[in-house]
């Protein structure tokens, strides 16, 4: 919790340090999910120095505060207003030194346009990543993937400031990087990761384009692109049938559907709409929504229909009630940083 006093102090340590900031955004649209009541204060440092000086201040005041990328993995709740936000957009850099074999990307810079780069570079290994619309920064603090492939594959060494301020490194090794998981994920608030040294290995560029192209057109079958959404719910969990897992007759009904459904010839040439699924999961269990909460590709996705978010933490809790313990939550809702007037 900030109070209006301490944004007042953070207003006069930013100005007069030179530090560029933002203040009473509406999240709404500054937010990927497009949700979120407003926030006092986004500062976006433009170097080393400038990071540090101020991460060094809200240590020694003890003024909390979130640093963000591209905010795709966040739900901010209607209605709240929170207090500070870093962002490192400026961090933006992505450079090849080919006499090293290096790619040296910094935090703020677009994960897509980091595989997409490799692409131009003919360098393999980053040809999953293209449809993860985040940032190296936010990608490494969680080990981001698709289809196998994570960052922990490629990455050489991360570096930052950490929350005194003092400059930190860590090798792959040190990360302890696990399925969505990291060291500095299971530390959040202690490690902000400026850039990463990452492994450069040369490949065919025609495959790394055909790869690429293939990736790109599969989550177009089972993603929305229309209304906003923050990817996979939880991570790692085949939802249909987890939701009913001891439940005998709806997993009959659900793999007959599913082969009704979903058999390769209806499902040829045209995008898989897991629409017909979901209503019958939704009839089975009795769940009324008066805005759908989730995706018609997807129920493992929340999507914003204009709904109060109240509505679909409901949904997330209602998932939880059926799902098994082991299922985790992969986006992460922001109950704290709150700002108090
Ligand atoms: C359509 C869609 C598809 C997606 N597909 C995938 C997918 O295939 N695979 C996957 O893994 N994820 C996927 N995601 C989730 C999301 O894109 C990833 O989690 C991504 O890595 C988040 O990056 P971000 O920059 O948006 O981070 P944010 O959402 O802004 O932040 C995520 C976390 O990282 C922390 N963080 C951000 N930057 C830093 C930094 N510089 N230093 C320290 N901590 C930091 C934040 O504090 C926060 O806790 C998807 C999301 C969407 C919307």
């Amino acid at each position: 919790m900030i109070s209006s006093k301490e944004i007042l102090n953070i207003t006069e340590f930013l100005k007069q340090s030179g530090l560029s900031y933002e203040a009473d955004l509406d999240l709404k649209e500054f937010s990927y999910f497009r949700s979120g009541g407003l926030v006092k204060m986004v500062i976006y440092p433009r170097s080393m120095d400038e990071l540090q000086r101020f991460v060094k201040f809200m240590h020694e005041k003890q003024y909390e505060f979130k640093v963000i990328g591209d905010t795709s993995n966040l739900m901010f709740l209607d209605d709240v207003t929170y207090g500070v936000l870093l962002s490192l957009k400026h961090f933006s850099s992505i450079q090849y030194n080919e006499e090293e074999g290096v790619i040296v990307a910094q935090a703020g810079a677009s994960l897509p346009l980091l595989s997409r780069q490799a692409l131009l570079w003919g360098i393999t290994g980053y040809e999953n990543f293209e449809g993860i619309p985040g940032t190296v920064g936010g990608g490494i603090f969680m080990n981001a993937g698709a289809y196998g492939p994570e960052i922990k594959d490629c990455l050489i060494k991360v570096y930052g400031v950490r929350a005194n301020g003092e400059k930190f490194e860590l090798t792959n090794d040190e990360m302890n990087f696990a399925y969505r998981e990291t060291l500095i994920s299971k530390h959040a608030g202690e490690y902000f990761i400026t850039h990463a040294d990452f492994k450069a290995t040369k490949g065919d560029t025609q495959r790394i384009f055909e790869r690429m192209e293939l990736l790109h057109a599969k989550r177009h079958k089972y993603q929305d692109f229309l209304y906003p959404t923050l990817g996979t719910l939880f991570a790692g969990t085949e939802i249909y049938s987890a939701i009913g897992r001891d439940d005998k007759k709806y997993t009959l009904m659900l793999r007959v559907l599913e082969r009704l459904i979903f058999s390769k010839k209806l499902r040829r040439e045209r995008p898989m709409n897991k629409r017909r699924l979901n209503d019958f999961v939704c009839k089975y269990f009795g769940w009324t929504f008066d805005v759908k909460p989730f995706s018609d590709k997807t129920m493992n996705c929340i999507t914003n229909r204009g709904q109060h978010t109240d509505k679909i933490l409901e949904y997330i809790e209602l998932l939880k009630k059926h799902l098994p313990e082991t299922a985790r939550l992969e986006n992460e809702i922001i109950y704290d940083f709150r700002y108090k007037d």
